[in-house]
C-alpha cells in the first residue's frame, strides 16, 4: 500500500515538474498565430480545398524537422498526418481536427469571415471555434513535444482531416479505409466536448469530455394512395395516412436505456446540481422513470432527453401539388439518432410496430457514421482529463458525455480507436455562431484549451506516467 502511495506522489511530482517545462505563454502565442492562418485558408464545403490547409500544416511541420504526409481522396481533398514517436512501450495517441468548415452566409456576417480578426478578446472567422482551434492546438501541442524533446511512451500521431462537415467520406472514412496503419491507436482526442464558464463567476463550472455519440440513421416514409378529386373523401388518401403515421411516430417515442455514460453523466449532475434539479437527476437514474420524469428531464434541457432512447424526428413532409387534388403519394423523412448498440433491423422492426399500418413503407436511407460502441471512462485518457482538470480548475465536475449530433469520432471508435472529444470552453448561454452567422472563440478559452490539452497529452504519453501507471 505505502508503495502504491509512493509511486502515486513520485508520478504526480514527475508530471508536475514536465508540465512546467513547457513555456505556456508561447504555446498561447504559437497557437494564436497558426489558427489566424487556418482560418485564412477558405476551406469551406461544398469545395472544402483543405488541400490549402494540408499544405499549410506540412510547412509548419516541415520547419520543425516532422515528417509528414498529405493523402488525397479526390482533388483537393486533403488529409495530413504526422508523427512524434515514442518508445513503443505503449499503443499510440492520435491527435485530430477537422480542416474543413461549413459555408457562410456572407451577408449576415458582420465580419469577414476568411480574415481571423483578433480584438476584444476574441478570434473572429469561420472555423474559428468548429474545428480550427483544435487542429492548430493539436499542432502546437505535436510541435512542442518535439521541440522540447518529452521522452513519449506513444507515438502521438497528428491528423488534419478533410470533409467531416459532409459526413467524412472523403476525410476520416476514406483514411480508416485505406490508410488505418498510419493513423491507428488506442486512444484519440477529437472535437466533442468543452468547458462551460460561469459567466457570474468567469471560472469553468464543468468540463463535457464527448465519450459517445448516437448514430445517425434516417428513413423515408412513403404512402401510395388513389389519386382523385379534392371533393369527394377517400379512405387511402395517402397524405392522411402519412399523417397519421408521423403523428403515431412523435406520440410515442422509443424505450428508454442509459449507458455506462449517461448514467455517469445524470449521477454527477444529481451530485452537483440544486436540489430541484438534482431530484430530476436521481429520479432518471431509478429502473424506468415514468414519462412525467422524462419530461421533467426534457425542461431541464432537451438534449438530456435525446440521449436517453433512439429519437425519431419527423423533419420532411413532401405531398400534394394541387388544393382540389389528392395526391397519389405523400412522403416523409425522419432524423433517427441511435443510442449505441441498436441494431438497425431491430430498429425498423420498431418503428414499423408504431406505425402499425402496412401501407406506410419504411425505407432506410444511406448513412455516412457507422454504429459504434462508446468509449470507456476507465481508459487512462479519460482519467488524464478528470485529473488534470481537477488539478487547474478544482470543483469543476467532468461530466462524460454523449453527443446527440456526430462527429469523426464515430469511425474512428468503429475502427477500435477509443476516442474522446475535447475543445476551447463557451460562455454559459453565450452563443459562438458555431455553424452560424459570426462564430468566434474567446482567446483565454482558447489558451486554456491548449493547456489543458497539453497537460493531458504528456501525461498519457509522457514516460514517467506511463511506467508509474504500470
Ligand atoms: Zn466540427
Amino acid at each position: 500500500m505505502r508503495i502504491f502511495f509512493f509511486f502515486l506522489a513520485a508520478s504526480w511530482l514527475a508530471n508536475a515538474a514536465m508540465a512546467r517545462e513547457v513555456d505556456y505563454d508561447r504555446l498561447d502565442r504559437d497557437a494564436l498565430r497558426t489558427l489566424v492562418d487556418l482560418i485564412k485558408l477558405d476551406t469551406s464545403q461544398p469545395a472544402g480545398n483543405e488541400i490549402l490547409a494540408a499544405r499549410y500544416l506540412a510547412s509548419r511541420l516541415d520547419e520543425a524537422g516532422i515528417e509528414s504526409k498529405i493523402y488525397e481522396a479526390a482533388p483537393g481533398r486533403a488529409s495530413i498526418v504526422a508523427r512524434v514517436r515514442g518508445n513503443g512501450a505503449a499503443k499510440p495517441l492520435l491527435l485530430l481536427g477537422h480542416t474543413d468548415v461549413v459555408t457562410v452566409e456572407r451577408a449576415n456576417w458582420s465580419f469577414e469571415p476568411f480574415e481571423g480578426a483578433v480584438s476584444d478578446g476574441k478570434i473572429f472567422g469561420r472555423g474559428a471555434s468548429d474545428d480550427k482551434s483544435i487542429v492548430a492546438g493539436s499542432l502546437e501541442v505535436l510541435l512542442a513535444l518535439k521541440r522540447l524533446g518529452i521522452p513519449l511512451a506513444r507515438d502521438v500521431i497528428f491528423l488534419g482531416v478533410a470533409d467531416e462537415e459532409a459526413g467524412g467520406t472523403l476525410g476520416i472514412t476514406w483514411m480508416v479505409n485505406n490508410h488505418l496503419d498510419d493513423i491507428r491507436a488506442e486512444l484519440a482526442i477529437n472535437e466533442g466536448g468543452r468547458g462551460y464558464i460561469d459567466p457570474e463567476t468567469g471560472r469553468y463550472s464543468s468540463f463535457q469530455i464527448g465519450t459517445a455519440e448516437k448514430t445517425p440513421r434516417r428513413a423515408r416514409l412513403v404512402v401510395k394512395g388513389h389519386a382523385g378529386h379534392g371533393s369527394v373523401p377517400t379512405r387511402d388518401n395517402a397524405i392522411g395516412v402519412l399523417a397519421g403515421a408521423v403523428d403515431r411516430l412523435y406520440r410515442q417515442p422509443l424505450p428508454m436505456a442509459l449507458n455506462e455514460t449517461t448514467r455517469t453523466l445524470f449521477k454527477r449532475l444529481a451530485e452537483t446540481s440544486p436540489p430541484e434539479q438534482a431530484a430530476v437527476f436521481r429520479a432518471i437514474l431509478e429502473p424506468n422513470p415514468g414519462d412525467d420524469v422524462q419530461e421533467r428531464l426534457r425542461d431541464i434541457n432537451p438534449s438530456y432527453y435525446s440521449i436517453i432512447r433512439t429519437s425519431v424526428v419527423p423533419t420532411i413532409f413532401n405531398a400534394g401539388y394541387q388544393r382540389n387534388v389528392i395526391p397519389s403519394e405523400a412522403e416523409a423523412t425522419l432524423d433517427i439518432r441511435a443510442l449505441p448498440g441498436v441494431d438497425p433491423e431491430d430498429l425498423w422492426e420498431q418503428i414499423r410496430g408504431i406505425i402499425n399500418d402496412p401501407r406506410v413503407e419504411v425505407i432506410p436511407m444511406k448513412v455516412t457514421r457507422p454504429a459504434h460502441d462508446p468509449a470507456p471512462l476507465s481508459s487512462p485518457l479519460f482519467r488524464a482529463f478528470e485529473e488534470v482538470i481537477a488539478r487547474r480548475h478544482p470543483g469543476a465536475v467532468v461530466l462524460p458525455t454523449m453527443l446527440t449530433g456526430a462527429t469523426d469520432s464515430a469511425q474512428l471508435r468503429a475502427a477500435g480507436v477509443a476516442a474522446y472529444g475535447f475543445g476551447p470552453g463557451v460562455v454559459q448561454g453565450e452563443d459562438n455562431g458555431v455553424h452560424g452567422n459570426d462564430e468566434y472563440l474567446r482567446v483565454d478559452a482558447y489558451e486554456e484549451y491548449v493547456r489543458i490539452l497539453w497537460d493531458v497529452v504528456t501525461r498519457v504519453a509522457g514516460t514517467d506516467q506511463v511506467n508509474a501507471a504500470r
